[in-house]
This record gives C-alpha cells, structure tokens and sequence, in this order.
C-alpha cells in the first residue's frame, strides 16, 4: 500500500503550491479542446466484452490513460444513445448535420464528432493537476451512472433523460478548482458573490458545462431544435442533477430518498422521477467507498490530500479551516478516522437506501473472486455486493484504526515506563 502512497506524494509535492486562481480561470475563459481526436480515437476500437469490462465497478480508473478514458466515455455516450427513438429534427434537417449522416447518432440526432469535441473539450477544462476533482473523478462518476442505469434506473429515463444524466455526470465537477464552497465564501470570491454564496461551485459546473456545449465544435445537439420540449426536459435535468451534488443538501436528499423505501416506485411521477435522477448522479458521486478496497484507498487518499492543500491554504490566508481537512492523508490514523465517519455517517445511510430501492444493484455480484492484499499481514477474498462491499471496506478501516490505537497505546505505555524508570 505504502509505494504507490509515496508516489503520489512526490508526484503532488511538485505541483507548484503557490495556489493558482483556477476558479477566477474558470469563469472567465473556457479552454478549448486541446487533444487531436482523431489521434485519440484512432485504433481504439471498443468491442462488446471490451464494454463490459469498462461498466464494472472493478475497473481501475487510475490505472488507465487518460486518452483510453475519453474514447471510453465516448463510447458509454454511444451505447446509451443509440438505441430506438424518433429524434424530433432528422440529421438531414439542419445544415450543420448535412454530410455527415455517417456520423451521427441517429435515434437522438446527435452529431458524433461533434459529441466527441465536448468530451475532449471537457476533460481539458478539468483542472488535472487537482489530486482529486478531476476528469478521471468525472469518468467514475459516469461509469457508475451507466452501471445504475444497467440496474433499473433506466425505468426512470427516457432517452433524452439518459444523454442528460450521462452529461452530467461527466461535467458534474468540471472547472472545479480544488477547494470546496466554503473556501470561496470565506474568501468572498467573485464567484461566490456571483451565486450568492449558494451551491457556488455547482452552479458554475452546470454554467460551464453549457458554455461549453453551446461552441458550434462541441455543440453535438446542433441537429435539435433548441426552443423544444425535448432540449428544454434535457437541461433542466442536466442542472438541476449538477445542482444536487452540492453536499450541503446531502442529507435533505437522504431522507427523501428513504421517504421512498416503503411505497410501491412510480416511474410516473414526475417528482419521483426528479428525485431518482438527482440521487443516481449522487450516489454515484459516493461510490469510492462501494469499490474494491485498493481502488476506494487511492480515491480516498487523494481526497483527503485536495482537503489538506485546501486547510494549508486556509491557514495561509489567516482564514478559519475545518479541523478534519487539516491531517495529510500519510498520517493513516486521521484517514482512517475520517473515512470511517465518512461512510457511517453520509454514504452507508444514501447507498442503504439507493441500494434497497434498486435490487439488482443491491444484489449485484461480482463475476470473479477478488484477492487483495490490504497490508503485509492481512489477505481478503471477496465476493461481495456493493453495499456488502461498503461493509466489508468499513470493518477494514476500523481494524486498521484498531491495530494503530493498539500501536499508539504500547508506545505511550513504553515512554511512561521509561519516565518512571528514569
Ligand atoms: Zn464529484
């Protein structure tokens, strides 16, 4: 566990520390693509088992280029889009589409090379130097949404619901500079006066994700009339799902969720429906602790190393930090404590109830036995659910915290020892 850990910290260490205004970079000029997607797509061809494979939620993320990712993403978009529909405008309709028939996903009228400028467009206006908020965080998000969608969300979506929810999964965090709300309050940042101190970094998210949208390069709904009920049902839940990460409506939206537990679901209502989407994206914004143990760790240390930058940063500018954001992610007490309080008290209660509401995702085995070495000392092999895996990763941290409260406590008997003796 310890060599990829030390890694990361040299690889972080030499980011220059001097906190650039990433946000203030954000608002003001969005960055054009800046890969070649033809070099990106070429020979990277994506089979049905080679599908299979990226919608599982032992896929290691961290371990894959980011050039794999985005045609990965593209081909996510591709497969949930293409299926039966009538598209409002056929292709031919509208100039821009005119040649490029070849090229377009046809039951939704989207212009595929154009869908593929966005995602490339999207992953360079990630900050990638962030440890945590950035594109390979955003293609989790997505993967995890395409799996919910596989496990009976999709009762929920029409098809311009699902291109919505896949967006914004993808963009959900987009601009983000790598300190949390609270930061740019404190701060009173143009940003946050610009929102009005509320749910500032997701409002500029689903801003930014529009902006960039509407480019003509990026603009792969220029096939679809933008005054229609069907772009109007499409960004209104683009947002409004972007607007629900905010994690200070986290627990509003848990116990709306398990206002849902006891009654028979209706994919009808358009409330019920509403609340389903925010919590797909949501929940799938929590899903680290739901992953294999090793890939949950390296999420988790990056994490809390983002909180660590942030609480320095805090403290540089002589304004009030959280105590829980201060510890670097090396001290494994304080990482333990606080993702132990992270899953008892925020994802367990949210992914209980996702879970319950959605069997087949509760039910959801993996296909092959996992053996993992979690410390020199300790194998597991696991055969779990997701939510058993949730469990599962929680006894890990608190037999971690254990074994170094044990530790803890034989070196402090040891030095008072040694005081009596002297
Ligand atoms: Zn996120």
């Amino acid at each position: 566990m310890h060599s990829f850990v030390n890694e990361w910290a040299d690889e972080f260490s030499q980011i220059n520390d001097a906190i650039q205004d990433k946000a203030s970079e954000s608002m003001k000029s969005i960055k054009a693509n800046q890969m070649r997607m033809s070099t990106v797509f070429r020979g990277n061809n994506i089979n049905d088992k080679k599908l299979a494979e990226l919608m599982s939620w032992d896929f290691d993320i961290l371990d894959t280029k980011i050039e794999q990712l985005i045609v990965h993403a593209f081909t996510i978009f591709d497969t949930w889009c293409t299926s039966d529909a009538t598209p409002t405008e056929t292709p031919a309709a509208n100039p821009d589409m005119t040649g490029v028939e070849d090229n377009v996903l046809k039951s939704l009228a989207i212009n595929k090379k154009k869908m593929k400028n966005f995602i490339g467009a999207t992953h360079s206006n990630y900050h990638n130097d962030n440890p945590y908020h950035n594109f390979k965080h955003a293609y989790s998000v997505l993967t995890a949404v395409g799996i919910f969608l596989q496990n009976g969300v999709d009762a929920y979506c029409t098809q311009v619901d699902t291109l919505a929810l896949l967006m914004a999964s993808l963009t959900h965090d987009i601009g983000h500079p790598g300190m949390n709300n609270d930061f740019f309050v404190k701060k009173k940042h143009e940003l946050a006066i610009r929102y009005n101190d509320a749910a500032v970094l997701e409002n500029m998210h689903a801003a930014l994700t529009f902006e960039i949208l509407r480019m003509p390069e990026n603009n792969f709904l220029c096939g679809w009339n933008q005054k229609d009920e069907q772009y109007r049902q499409f960004r209104k839940h683009a947002v409004a799902v972007i607007l629900a990460t905010d994690m200070k409506i986290h627990f509003e939206l848990t116990s709306q969720l398990q206002g849902l537990k006891n009654k028979e679901l209706d994919a009808n209502s358009a409330q019920e429906k509403d609340l389903i989407l925010s919590s797909t994206v949501h929940a799938a914004d929590l899903s680290n602790p739901v992953l294999p143990t090793k890939i949950y760790w390296c999420w988790a240390y990056r994490v809390v190393l983002e909180f660590h930058k942030q609480a320095n940063e805090e403290k540089r500018l002589g304004l009030p930090y959280a105590p829980f954001m201060e510890p670097h992610p090396d001290n494994e007490m304080e990482l333990a404590k606080l993702q132990i309080g992270f899953i008892q008290f925020v994802v367990e209660p949210f992914w209980g109830t996702f879970g319950a509401l959605f069997p087949r995702l509760y039910n959801f085995h993996y296909s092959k036995v996992h053996i993992l070495r979690i410390s020199t000392d300790a194998i597991f092999v696991l055969r779990y659910d997701r939510v058993e895996m949730l469990k599962l990763n929680l006894e890990i941290w608190k037999t971690k915290k254990a074994e170094l409260d044990k530790i803890k406590e034989q070196k402090d008997a040891e030095e008072q020892a040694a005081l009596e003796n002297a």
